[in-house]
């Protein structure tokens, strides 16, 4: 082991980071999930309330124009009792004229309301007390009651009116009923035309907002009405292939999320059949409106927690630092405590530590140990000659020396004390320890000597090893290499002497 190290700043703080990371990585992780989860829970909260809304309009639309149909159905089933009646034929045109139209006034909207022959001819028109002449033999309403028999109430394609009438550039629809004699003979069809511009003024009552749709379907698929109207042409046109029109007519009613084939804008559908009628009601709430409020709660609350998490990374990230610094701080102080200051050895105290260390490792393994004591010969003599400083670099250059001969990481070079210095030598024999101190010796002597100095730098080292041969304790092992030492001095120095 050599213990001049280098403190080492990129080196891990360990543990405290990490929980520090790991705590605020999962805090940050917790808020994002939270606020997703919120957000997640308000966009529900939004759509539910605006299928709500959508729902109380669908329905206010479906009681409105059941209500009329219904009326317009008692006019027909009024008419149809009314034409069946064999005294009608003994009374005036106007008496006739105005038993047969008896209920038809209260219907809204009326347009022309007809009775017709088995041949589609007009028998009667609630208009003219006299009718005008006129087929009608080829209208979808003729044609479905002369072909079925249980066809109940019919309700046409929308239509333009064949008259010179005010209303004949207005779209309109018809109800119609079959006349059937009592054996179920096709005897004529009654039909009353509504005008289109009923819905109209039914959709103007209501307050949807701009941006959202309000439009009633029938089976077909075919567009009745509309508002707002963003296609003139729109009106009698079948949609039975769009996407959103095929599932709705599929389903019958509910809602869902979708994007209009028509002006590509994202809405909120509700549809709802209008009890057994083959109409549909459509409320498309536009979904920037619907989702305002949540879109702007959003981005507050994305952007604060945004900031709170960016924050909190932050607070995270000087807290590593401050950990970094002090691990780095500490690192150095310990270094510094276990360091010679002088010469970048080991100082005393580790000295001391690693050599309890090794002594118990050495008994519990029972490989030899061995410790050198080096000394530098006549170093007052060298101070005195060329003063302290150059003391100084000599002893650095002697710590040098030996580091340089102390390969494995389980060694240790120490200054013992003034120009003395130790080495222990771990799992090494006494032949090792010699080879190693020899090497020391003759590479001191070989250092560069001070200018005008013809006398080079000596050291004269002790050695002693613990083998399990030799039974003794780690004070007589050091201080045999002590005594090893004195034995070199007094050899001469310059040598190396192993007990
Ligand atoms: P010997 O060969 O018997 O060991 O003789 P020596 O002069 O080396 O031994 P002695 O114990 O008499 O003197 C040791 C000298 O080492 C004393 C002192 O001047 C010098 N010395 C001890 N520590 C330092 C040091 O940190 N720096 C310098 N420059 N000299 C030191
Ligand atoms: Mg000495
Ligand atoms: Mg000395």
């Amino acid at each position: 082991m050599t213990v001049r190290r280098t403190p080492n700043r990129s080196s891990s703080p360990g543990r405290p980071e990490v929980l520090v990371i790991l705590g605020s990585s999962l805090t940050v992780i917790a808020i994002i999930c939270i606020v997703t989860f919120l957000l997640i829970r308000e966009h529900a909260n939004a759509q539910q309330a605006a299928t709500r809304s959508a729902t109380t309009i669908a329905q206010l639309i479906n009681a409105d124009v059941l209500r009329t149909v219904e009326l317009y159905d008692l006019t027909l089933q009024g008419l149809i009792a009314a034409a069946q009646r064999d005294d009608l034929k003994q009374v005036s045109a106007q008496i006739r004229h105005l038993v047969l139209f008896d209920r038809s006034t209260t219907a809204r909207y009326k347009s022309d309301i007809l009775l017709l022959d088995k041949h589609g001819e007009v028998l009667a028109d609630s208009s003219l007390i006299e009718p005008k002449p006129g087929n009608f033999a080829d209208r979808d309403y003729f044609l479905v009651h002369a072909f079925n028999r249980d066809m109940g109430m019919f309700i046409s394609r929308p239509f333009k009116a064949r008259c010179d009438c005010d209303y004949s550039d207005e779209w309109q629809i018809s109800f119609s009923r079959r006349i059937s004699s009592v054996t179920g003979e096709f005897l004529g069809v009654a039909v009353a035309s509504m005008r289109l511009a009923y819905f109209d003024q039914l959709f103007n009552s209501l307050d949807i907002g701009t941006g959202s749709t309000l439009a009633i379907i029938n089976d077909d698929g075919v567009l009745l009405a509309k508002k707002p109207f963003l296609q003139d042409n729109s009106i009698g046109k079948s949609f039975a292939g769009r996407p959103n029109v095929v599932r709705m007519l599929r389903e019958g009613s509910g809602s869902f999320d979708g994007v209009s084939s028509v002006d590509r804008a994202q809405r909120l559908y509700t549809f709802s059949r209008v009890g057994n009628l083959p109409l549909t009601v459509v409320v498309a709430l536009s979904g920037d409106e619907v989702f305002a409020t949540w879109r702007r709660t959003a981005i507050v609350i994305s952007g604060a927690s945004g900031v709170l998490c960016l924050a909190l990374l932050w607070l995270t990230w000087l807290l590593c630092r401050e950990l970094r610094l002090r691990y780095s701080a500490e690192q150095e102080l310990a270094q510094l405590a276990a360091t010679d200051a002088l010469t970048g050895v080991a100082n005393r105290r580790t000295l001391d530590q690693t050599l309890r260390h090794e002594w118990f490792r050495a008994q519990r393994s029972g490989k030899p140990m061995s410790v050198l004591m080096i000394d530098a010969d006549h170093f007052k003599a060298f101070n005195d000659r060329h003063g302290h400083q150059a003391g100084d670099e000599a002893l650095r250059a002697l710590a040098e020396v030996i580091r340089a001969n102390i390969h494995r990481p389980t060694d240790l070079v120490a200054r013992y004390g003034g120009e003395e210095f130790s080495v222990i030598l771990a799992e090494t024999d006494n032949d090792g320890a010699r080879q190693i101190a020899e090497h020391i010796r003759e590479q001191v002597e070989q250092l560069p000597s001070v200018a005008g100095d013809d006398q080079p730098m000596t050291v004269s080292i002790g050695i002693s090893t613990w083998t399990t041969a030799s039974d003794i304790s780690l004070e007589q092992l050091l201080f045999s290499a002590d005594k090893a030492l004195y034995q070199a001095k007094e050899g001469g120095r310059n040598r190396v002497v192993s007990t």
